[in-house]
């Protein structure tokens, strides 16, 4: 067998239905007595809801949350954290609000409590990216690693149908890319397929019934496994594209990995055989990069970037940037390659 080191589980994890009630728990056993609470201003009514539940636990609302992780904003709810007195906080919405509380906790150490209403998985990592004047730089450290999470199936039921699809499909690209990272280990290998079997099984009835506490919460579960491989492992072809194309041509986060994700699998089926496999019996399919195909088009999440707003005549500049540094992905990266794979992803076509 080959060696490996399994780096754990970097957070409490409490997961359920209803489990938003264990949050004053939760806090006191981190000896938070007065958090500044943070959301997007989408989700600023239920940010304010929930304080008023908590009461004096409460030290205020930062409802500023935006997509990448805007210094500025971060350094305005830094700065109010240390003008209220908080002690913590606690993030309720995606990516973009647990995004603010790691970067708050790069600037001022405060301990976070993230709850999870998306399927993006930043939750479970150490990773922080931000953006100022319109470049993103992102970093790993232990600093911005929530300490507790608390999983809610019942706040996933508000999340639209279209946006569980890609939010869904972004979390399974971890799983994919965690099961061929060559950092990858036995462990996150058994956490990765379960993963993609439960989005599998949950996203159709989530996008069927977006009120179905059994679909939605297969979804959040397989979405938890999911941020633990992308916490876990180094990501490669996928991400790196993903990253290409929000970054440089500015499409949106979720969407874009719904859309590349077949294809990415589709170029390195060849030399990732074993973990093909394992993710095309996850998803109940012969092929993983059809199956992925198949699953996206079935719970009607994008499958062209032409559809998410980018130009054929972007696509030689885009398969340039992605190929300029060298990275661990199973298949070597070729230019050619990988813009025949955009073209394919642009066009929407079915994968390799
Ligand atoms: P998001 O957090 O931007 O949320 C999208 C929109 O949906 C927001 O308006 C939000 O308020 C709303 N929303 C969220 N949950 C909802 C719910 N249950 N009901 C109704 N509306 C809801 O989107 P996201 O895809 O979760 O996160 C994307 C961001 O997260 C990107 O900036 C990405 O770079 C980052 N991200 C970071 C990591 C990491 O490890 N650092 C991992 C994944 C994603």
């Amino acid at each position: 067998m080959r060696g490996f080191t399994f780096p754990g589980l970097p957070a409490r994890v409490v997961f359920g239905e209803g489990t938003l009630a264990q949050l004053p728990a939760e806090m006191e056993r981190l000896g938070m007595a007065r958090a500044l609470l943070l959301a997007t201003p989408q989700q600023e009514a239920e940010a304010r809801g929930l304080a008023q539940r908590l009461g004096p636990r409460v030290a205020g609302v930062f409802a500023e949350a935006a997509m990448h992780t805007p210094v500025e904003i971060s350094e305005r709810a830094a700065a109010l954290a240390r003008e209220l007195g908080a002690d913590g906080t606690i993030a309720v919405g995606g990516g973009s609000t647990i995004g603010l509380g790691k970067a708050i906790a790069l600037r001022t150490d405060l301990p976070q409590i993230a709850v999870p209403t998306t399927y993006a998985g930043s939750e479970m990592t150490d990773i922080l990216g931000e953006t100022e004047g319109g470049a993103k730089r992102t970093q790993r450290t232990p600093r911005v690693q929530p300490e507790v999470v608390i999983y809610d199936v019942t706040l996933t039921v508000s999340l639209p149908p279209a946006l569980s699809a890609s939010s869904g499909l972004n979390a399974m690209a971890h799983a994919v890319e965690a099961l061929y990272a060559p950092d990858a280990n036995p462990v996150l290998g058994l956490m990765a397929e379960a993963a993609v079997a439960a989005l599998a099984r949950g996203l159709p009835r989530v996008v069927a019934e977006p009120r179905d506490l059994v679909g939605r919460g297969e979804a959040l579960y397989g979405a938890w496994l999911c941020g633990a491989c992308l916490g876990m492992a180094a990501m490669s072809l996928h991400h790196k594209l993903c990253h290409v194309l929000g970054g440089s041509f500015g499409l949106p986060h979720a969407e874009t990995h719904a859309v590349v994700l077949p294809h990415a699998a589709a170029y390195n089926a060849a030399h990732a055989g074993d973990a093909m496999a394992r993710v095309a019996r996850a998803l109940g399919s012969a092929s993983a990069p059809a199956g992925l195909h198949d699953l996206a088009k079935r719970i009607g999440a994008p499958v062209a970037l032409r559809d998410l707003g980018l130009k054929e005549a972007d696509l030689d500049r885009a398969a340039e940037i992605a190929s300029r540094d060298p990275y661990a992905n199973p298949r070597p990266i070729e230019r050619a390659g990988i813009r025949a794979l955009l073209q394919a992803a642009w066009a929407g076509a079915a994968p390799g």
